[in-house]
């Protein structure tokens, strides 16, 4: 029926094959050191996990709920000495320059054993992303190194993001919602910077942090078009912590309220303005929808691995507790319908991590990042000892030329296309891995009832974890809609998204 047709235009109709399988692609342009990196980081996550996560995690829990205001020093220091902080710092800006791939299996072997740990390690790449996004080289230089710094002194220098407002949280992270958005945090022109008023809330690491990268507007009647990203230190006058949030979940990683009072941010700390974006091809409006999807393209599939996380440590939770209870005088185990059940867990834990892996080919393709992943740039990275680059780096990272070049390629490179697929699977990996995390963790508490829940307190544990995943980075709900828009919407002509 089909005779005469070029395959290519078979390929090209809707679902077309390369928005439904980006792994094909990029398999043959991955470079072959990502898989020994991989298997390296997740070492490591293990190693940790056996050390320090899993002996300490439901203590901290219990520390967290007696005392809500306490801050998790000792195990920020710990994380630091294990040089989870520097790990993917790219080593232009000094770090040890692991491939973003690495991070999402990372984050699910964390995740496995205690979300919040997970989160207190993994949210330092949300902030350094929103960093990363504004290609303000000089500045990511600058807070980067530091954050190095911070690594060899034993004094951890943490960076947090700041997009969250009390009035505004999925619509300030959608871009189709920005416009809509009931944004608060204002920044006035003064000179030689500028003022910024404002809060932002559920920070997470807010209090352990000493970077903040802070969105704000300077129109909050137009914040779609005005919308400015500075860095902002610890001990900046007019910038202070608020309350910490007391949370069900995850409560190893504080969630601050973080508050600007006629706060003066020089210009040296703006690392992206309206103005500058004006110069490049999509404009002030499309570059600062632009900057939220690279973060949200890039640390969604991160919150997925959250979701792979918990579903696996909750199958793991029913698996040991099914080898350890006798039912009818033969262990659970060994029961055909617990047979079963333990198979159903182990596929949504699978199923989460495929949808977390995908992300990662498609980010390695069309991502924020997707330069460091050419083989080329690749290998020049891994072959240069970073004590060669650290002699040259921080002064061609200072030169404005360099960052008018990056954001030239990256920002200006990445078409329309690449950015829809790179944002509907990441909104796709959230919602799907959060729930199959959520899945799994409601069985474990149903497959062991009320004496499992006893048995060793981890399957309540995980539930409570579970649950904000659901809301973190945007509701679940909101990146269905984003899902839709980006991956369905462009072969309905009569659909109309965001609308309502
Ligand atoms: C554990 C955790 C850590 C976090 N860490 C950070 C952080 O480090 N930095 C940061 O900036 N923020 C952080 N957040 C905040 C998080 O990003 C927001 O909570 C999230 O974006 C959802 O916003 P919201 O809570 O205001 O809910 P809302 O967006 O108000 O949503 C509430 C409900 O309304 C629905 N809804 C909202 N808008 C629409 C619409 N237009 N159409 C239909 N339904 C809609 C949602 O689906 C949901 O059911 C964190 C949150 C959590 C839970």
């Amino acid at each position: 029926m089909f005779e005469g047709m070029k395959s290519s235009s078979l390929l090209d109709r809707d679902p077309r094959l390369v928005d439904i399988m980006c792994s094909l692609d990029n398999a043959g342009k991955m470079p072959t050191g990502v898989a020994s990196e991989i298997r390296e980081a997740v070492a490591l996550a293990r190693r940790f996990n056996e050390a320090v996560a899993r002996p300490y995690a439901l203590e901290l829990d219990r520390k967290m709920s007696e005392d809500p205001t306490y801050i998790p020093w000792d195990l920020v220091k710990e994380i630091n000495r294990w040089g989870f902080y520097t790990a993917w710092i790219p080593k232009i800006f000094g770090g040890k320059g692991w491939n973003l791939g690495s991070i999402t299996p990372v984050v699910e072997e964390l995740c496995s054993v205690c979300a919040g740990i997970g989160n207190l390690i993994g949210v330092q790449y949300f902030g350094l992303s929103i960093l990363f996004a504004g290609w303000n080289m000089r500045i990511t230089d600058k807070v980067c190194r530091e954050v190095v710094e911070g690594e060899r002194s034993g004094e951890p220098c943490l960076v947090a993001g700041l997009v969250t407002e009390p009035g505004a949280g999925t619509d300030a992270e959608e871009v189709e919602l920005l416009s809509k958005a009931k944004v608060r945090c204002h920044a006035r022109r003064v000179e030689g910077g500028y003022v910024v008023n404002g809060t932002k809330v559920f920070i997470s690491n807010g209090h352990v942090s000493t970077w903040h990268m802070l969105i704000a507007y300077e129109d909050l009647e137009r914040p779609e078009e005005t919308m400015i990203l500075f860095a902002v230190k610890n001990g900046t006058k007019g910038f202070s912590f608020g309350r910490m949030e007391k949370k069900m979940g995850q409560k190893g990683c504080p969630a601050s309220e973080m508050i600007f009072q006629d706060c003066f941010i020089p210009d040296e700390d703006v690392c992206i303005s309206a103005s500058q974006m004006k110069g490049l091809k999509r404009g002030a409006k499309g570059t600062g929808m632009q900057l939220i999807d690279f973060v949200v393209s890039l640390t969604r599939p991160g919150v997925g691995a959250m979701g792979a996380g918990v579903a696996r440590g909750a199958y793991e939770t029913a698996l040991r507790f099914a080898r350890e209870t006798l039912v009818d005088g033969k262990p659970l185990v060994n029961h055909e319908w617990a047979q079963c059940l333990l198979a159903e867990m182990y596929a949504n834990a699978a199923l989460a991590r495929l949808t977390y892996m995908e992300c990662n080919h498609v980010n390695g393709l069309y991502g924020m990042a997707s330069l460091l992943n050419m083989k080329p740039m690749y290998y020049y990275m891994r072959a240069v000892p970073t004590a060669v680059l650290d002699r040259f780096m921080p002064a061609v990272n200072a030169a404005d030329a360099t960052t008018r070049i990056f954001r030239k390629l990256v920002m200006d490179g990445q078409t329309e296309e690449e950015a829809r697929r790179a944002s509907g699977w990441a909104s796709l990996s959230k919602f799907a891995a959060t729930d199959l995390g959520i899945k799994n963790c409601q069985l474990a508490v149903e497959f062991m009832g009320r004496a499992g829940i006893r048995h060793d307190g981890w399957a309540e544990k995980f539930l409570r974890d579970s649950k904000l995943l659901q809301i973190y980075e945007g509701t679940n709900q909101l990146n269905r809609l984003n899902l839709f828009k980006c991956m369905i919407a462009p072969w309905v002509p009569e659909a109309q998204v965001f609308e309502e």
